[in-house]
C-alpha cells in the first residue's frame, strides 16, 4: 500500500472517527436536552407547588385570623353576658356593655338602640356614629314597617344573607359594607336593635359572627327584661309600702278616735249612772218608808204599787251598777282583787246559787273540772259574775229538760272553760256582735223576757281584765257554748 493510500485510509478513519464522535456528541446533546426539559418541568412543578404553599399559607393565615377573631368574639360575648346578667339596673347594663367590650367583638361600628317608655328608640351604645346620623337611622328604621316586622319576628340580618335591596338600604343607612343587624326582644316583643358593622377596608364578616351577635342581642333582651320586671316589682312594693303606711296611719288615727269616743262614752255612762243612782236610792228609800206604814196606813192596792216601785228600782240599780262596772273595768278604774281561788269550789257555789232556776226548768247540770287545775289567782267576786251571767243566760235560752254543762281543762299556762247549753242557739250573723254593749238577738225569748244586753259585755271586760280571751260557738236549735280562758300564772 502506497503512502497516499495510507494517508487516505488514515484520513477516512479520522473522518469516520470525527463523524462517529459528532454523532455521539449530538446524541449526548439530545439526551441532555431531554434532561433539561425534565429539569425545567420539575422546576415548573416546584414553582407551582411553591405557589400552592404560599397560597395555602395565606389561607391558613386568614383562617387563623378568623379563628382569632371568633375566639375574641366568643370571649367578649362570655364576658359581656356575665357582666350584664348580674345587674338588675337597666342603666347599669349599658354601662357594663362598655366600649372596650363591644370593640372586642371585632367591629369598628356598634350601635345599640333601645325603646324608652314612650316606645321611641334611643341610642344606648354608640361606637363610630355621629349623633346626627343616629337620628336619621332611627327615623328610617321606625318608618320601615317591613323591616320592623321582620325584626319583631326575630330575624337577624347580615350582609351575607340578605336581599340586595335590603342590603343597599342597611349599607347606606349605617354606612357599612359588612354588617349584622339583630333584634333585641323581650316577652313583650321588640324593644331595640343591635347593629355591628365594618367598612370594605377592614375585615369582612367571619363565620359565626351572626350567631354571636344574635346571642348577645338575646342576652341584652333578657337582662333588660329582668331589670324592668325588677323595677316594676320594686315600684309596686314601694307603692304598697306607701299605701300600707297611709293605711296604718289612718287606722292609728281611727283607733285613736275610737279610743277617744270610747273614753267619752265611758265617762258619759259613768256620769249619767251616778246622777241616776242618787235619785233612785231616794225613790227606793221613800217607797220603803211608805211601805213600813210609819207615815200612815197604806192600803193594800197602794202597797202592791209600792212593791213594784221597789222591784223596778232594784232592777234599775242592778242595771246602773252593771253600766258603772263596765265603764270602770274598761277604764281600769276597778282593779282586779286577785286572791288564790279554787275554780271547782267556785263553780259549785254558782251551781248552788242557780239550782232553783235549774230545777224550775228541769235542766240537767253537768260539770267536768280537770283535777290538775291548781289554785288560781283570780278576783273571786268578778269571776263568779262571769259564771252567774253565762249560766243564767244558758238557763234563760234553754228549753225545759235541756242540759247545761261546764267544762274546765288545763291548757298550757291557762285554763279553758266552756259553758255549754242545749238551747235555742244564736244565728251566725249575731255572733260577732254578741259582746257589744246593749246587743240582744232578736228572738221570741228576748221579746218576752226583759234584758239589758249588758251581761256579756261585762263578762268580756272581766275576762280581759284577767288577761284571758272569750269567744262563742253556736248552732241554731242545737245549743251554744261560751269558751273563755284564764291564765294560770299572772
Ligand atoms: P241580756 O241577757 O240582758 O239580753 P246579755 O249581754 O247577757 O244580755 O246577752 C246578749 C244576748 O246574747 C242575749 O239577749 C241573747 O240574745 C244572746 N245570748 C246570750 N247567751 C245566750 C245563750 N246561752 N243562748 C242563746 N242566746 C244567748
Amino acid at each position: 500500500m502506497g503512502t497516499l493510500e495510507m494517508i487516505i485510509l488514515i484520513g477516512a478513519f479520522v473522518i469516520f472517527s470525527l463523524i462517529a464522535g459528532l454523532l455521539f456528541a449530538i446524541q449526548q446533546l439530545q439526551k441532555s436536552q431531554e434532561s433539561l426539559k425534565k429539569i425545567m418541568k420539575s422546576f415548573e412543578r416546584l414553582d407551582e407547588q411553591a405557589k400552592l404553599i404560599v397560597k395555602t399559607d395565606l389561607e391558613l393565615n386568614k383562617a387563623q385570623e378568623e379563628l382569632d377573631k371568633r375566639l375574641n368574639g366568643l370571649d367578649a360575648l362570655q364576658k359581656t353576658s356575665r357582666r350584664i346578667t348580674t345587674t338588675l339596673d337597666e342603666n347599669e347594663i349599658f354601662q357594663r356593655l362598655d366600649q372596650s367590650l363591644m370593640m372586642n367583638l371585632g367591629f369598628e361600628k356598634n350601635l345599640i338602640l333601645i325603646q324608652d317608655k314612650y316606645a321611641r328608640l334611643q341610642p344606648r351604645i354608640n361606637i363610630g356614629f355621629y349623633e346626627k346620623d343616629i337620628a336619621v337611622i332611627i327615623s328610617h328604621i321606625q318608618k320601615n314597617e317591613e323591616l320592623l316586622k321582620n325584626l319583631q319576628e326575630g330575624q337577624t340580618f347580615s350582609s351575607g344573607n340578605i336581599s340586595h335591596q335590603r342590603k343597599e338600604f342597611i349599607n347606606q343607612l349605617f354606612n357599612a359594607d359588612y354588617f349584622i343587624l339583630s333584634p333585641i326582644l323581650t316577652k313583650n316583643g321588640l324593644i331595640g336593635i343591635i347593629f355591628v358593622g365594618n367598612s370594605a377596608y377592614s375585615s369582612s364578616l367571619t363565620e359565626g359572627d351572626e350567631e354571636i351577635i344574635s346571642i348577645l342581642a338575646n342576652q341584652i333582651g333578657q337582662a333588660i327584661e329582668n331589670a324592668r320586671l325588677f323595677e316594676e316589682a320594686f315600684r309596686a312594693s314601694q307603692i304598697l309600702e306607701t299605701k300600707v303606711k297611709e293605711r296604718t296611719q289612718q287606722l292609728a288615727k281611727a283607733l285613736e278616735d275610737v279610743q277617744n269616743i270610747s273614753k267619752s262614752k265611758s265617762s258619759f255612762i259613768s256620769a249619767v249612772s251616778h246622777e241616776l243612782r242618787t235619785p233612785l236610792t231616794s225613790i227606793k228609800g221613800y217607797a220603803s218608808i211608805l211601805m213600813t206604814g210609819k207615815l200612815g196606813d197604806v192600803p193594800e192596792e197602794v202597797k202592791k204599787r209600792l212593791e213594784k216601785i221597789n222591784m223596778h228600782s232594784d232592777n234599775l240599780v242592778q242595771f246602773i251598777n252593771n253600766l258603772l262596772d263596765i265603764s270602770r273595768i274598761e277604764s281600769g278604774r276597778v282593779e282586779m282583787n286577785m286572791t288564790k281561788c279554787n275554780l271547782s269550789i267556785m263553780i259549785e257555789s254558782v251551781h248552788d246559787l242557780l239550782t232553783p232556776q235549774l230545777k224550775e226548768k228541769n235542766i240537767e247540770w253537768q260539770a267536768h273540772i280537770d283535777p290538775r287545775i291548781p289554785e288560781m289567782l283570780l278576783d273571786q267576786h268578778q269571776v263568779e259574775r262571769i259564771f252567774i251571767n253565762l249560766v243564767s243566760n244558758a238557763i234563760k235560752f234553754t228549753p225545759q229538760g235541756g242540759t247545761i254543762s261546764i267544762n274546765a281543762q288545763m291548757n298550757n299556762n291557762a285554763v279553758t272553760i266552756e259553758v255549754s247549753d242545749t238551747g235555742i242557739g244564736i244565728p251566725e250573723k249575731d255572733l260577732t256582735r254578741l259582746f257589744e254593749e246593749f246587743y240582744r238577738v232578736e228572738n221570741e225569748i228576748n221579746q218576752n223576757v226583759k234584758g239589758t244586753g249588758l251581761g256579756l259585755s261585762l263578762v268580756r271586760k272581766i275576762v280581759q281584765a284577767h288577761k284571758g280571751k272569750i269567744w262563742v260557738t253556736s248552732q241554731v236549735n242545737k245549743g251554744t257554748t261560751f269558751h273563755f280562758t284564764l291564765p294560770i300564772q299572772q
